[in-house]
């Protein structure tokens, strides 16, 4: 192992209350045997990576930290934080201390594989076990080992069941677990209120967020490995009045219900409307508009139009906020780019470039102004394939809301070649009749499907918009065309015994 010597640095850093350290700057060899047991425990190894910070030890109450050139001061502020002392840097070669963490990490890893194996599986007597050891082990050892593992088990029946999202929720006296399942929210455990910030700092740790800094919203991704699975996260934390609340994302269900809808059929479109929509899906040209609230499954749709109507033959690009799966990795020729405001790539910006790559199809996530809608309008005039979604509540109130952004009737009639309002209604559980399981955690619904309501843009319809005619004389014109609202879909479930009266009458609230 080769060793670096370094110079110390004066970038001695606090941990709250206490002195400033200094250390001789001859001690600081990279030494493996020096690492500190409590930093390996305490500080996890990706944030010791991405931060290159390593512990060396510790003298007269101060953990030395080798760190490199380029360590950022909040992280080594935020080990101090963490292991509640003073911490004293001192730089080091940046390749040496990835090489010694790789090495440390490592074998403390292979030890607690050993002892570790009950983190293979959890289920819910585990968490009870966990939430009681972390509750009682944060008086003696601060419990943060616990607390890990307690997240971990979270984490890991979130996932099992199905769960898009999981919210750490503080109230005064104790903090609720909510898991996001098929859209709805449902509170799966309660914390007690002083393990809370515990549990926070974990999941912030995880996201590798500046633990330190409660009073500002922050957001990060992370890969975790939980019971030999690799899940991808994403982690938003955001101060309110009781306490830091923390929302995590876990992409892998947002994909494998991506990866459910993979093939269009899933989507659950009856034939006719999916006949008439992939005729103006398969076109080479105008916009077509998917519309509705988030998490209604419009980005689903248009993912699974493209894999259906994509081919090689054309040229598949994208302007996203966020690129919410790759489409590449099922196999479509396709150019995914995302939104970046801080670079200045907007869905406006991200537009006018892909313009310039000579697009066939073209996917734009949302058109929120103006600009974005003249772009896209553009596009399509000029021979181009245009997808989009807009918040709208139904498929009519798309036309007036491109109206109301300020184009011109005439370029929306001449460029709109379909609007698709959907919603995601959750179905019943065939298996309990609705009466409420385990499985379903009590809901009595699992899995959800869509519901559709198409108006493709003819030529009486293409008039009414030229000549600014109301919402309602849209609707009405597209309903004498075939038309057959949300409202009307979520009838036909409920007459199928599909879905509930209550269930059908809450996802299309506020549609036309
Ligand atoms: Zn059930």
């Amino acid at each position: 192992m080769s060793v670096a010597r370094v110079p110390a640095t004066d970038r001695a850093v606090d941990a709250p209350g206490e002195g400033v350290a200094t250390v001789d700057a001859r001690s600081s060899e990279l030494r493996p045997d020096k690492v500190g047991h409590e930093f390996l425990a305490l500080v996890p190894r990706d944030f010791a990576r991405a931060h290159l910070i390593l512990s060396q030890g510790r003298a007269d109450g101060v953990e030395q930290l080798a760190i490199a050139e380029s360590t950022d001061p909040a992280a080594i502020f935020n080990v101090g934080v963490r292991l509640a002392v003073k911490v004293h840097p001192v730089i080091a070669d940046a390749e040496a201390i990835a090489r010694l963490i790789d090495e440390v990490y490592g074998r403390s890893a292979e030890a607690d594989g050993a002892a570790g194996d009950e983190n293979d599986q959890y289920d819910t007597a585990d968490i009870d076990r966990l939430l009681a050891e972390a509750d009682r082990d944060l008086l003696s050892t601060q419990g943060k080992g616990p607390v890990v593992k307690l997240v971990d088990a979270l984490l890991f029946e979130a996932l099992g069941r199905r769960a898009s999202d999981v919210h750490f929720q503080p109230l005064d006296d104790r903090t609720l677990v909510r898991y996001r399942l098929d859209g709805v929210l449902h509170t799966v455990r309660e914390l007690p209120r002083k393990i809370t910030s515990a549990v926070v700092s974990r999941i912030k740790v995880m996201g590798r967020m500046d633990i330190a800094e409660r009073r500002i919203p922050q957001d990060g991704r992370a890969t975790v490995r939980i019971a030999h699975r690799a899940i991808d996260l994403r982690i938003s934390t955001l101060p309110t009045s009781y306490g830091e609340r923390a929302v995590v994302r876990l992409l892998d269900n947002a994909h494998q219900l991506c990866e459910s809808f993979r093939g269009f059929e899933k989507l659950g479109m009856p034939p006719e409307v999916a006949e008439r929509y992939l005729d103006r899906a398969g076109r080479t040209n105008g916009i077509i508009l998917v519309t509705g609230p988030t998490g209604s499954g419009k980005t689903t749709t248009l993912y699974s139009t493209l894999r259906r109507t994509g081919s090689s033959e054309v040229n598949i690009m994208t302007i996203e906020d966020p690129i919410e799966y790759e489409l590449s990795t099922v196999g479509l020729a396709i150019s995914q780019s995302q939104v970046n405001t801080k670079k200045g790539i907007t869905f406006a910006t991200g537009l006018r470039h892909i313009l310039r790559q000579d697009p066939d199809v073209v996917m734009v996530g949302e058109v929120r102004d103006a600009e974005t809608a003249r772009m896209a309008i553009q596009a399509s005039l000029t021979g181009h394939l245009v997808f989009s979604t807009l918040h709208t509540n139904d498929a009519a109130s798309a036309v007036t809301r491109l109206i109301d952004l300020g184009i011109e009737p005439y370029l929306v009639s001449a460029s709109l070649s379909a609007v698709l309002a959907q919603r995601l209604v959750r179905l019943i559980h065939a298996d309990c009749d609705g009466d409420g399981c385990d499985e379903c955690l009590g809901t009595g619904f699992l899995g959800r499907t869509g519901l559709f309501e198409l108006m493709t843009i003819d030529e009486s319809i293409r008039e009414l918009i030229s000549s600014r005619a109301s919402l309602a004389i849209l609707r009405a014109a597209a309903k004498a065309g075939g038309l057959r609202t949300l409202r009307e879909e979520g009838e036909r479930l409920v007459t199928a015994g599909r879905t509930t009266q209550a269930e059908a009458k809450r996802v299309v609230e506020g549609a036309g």
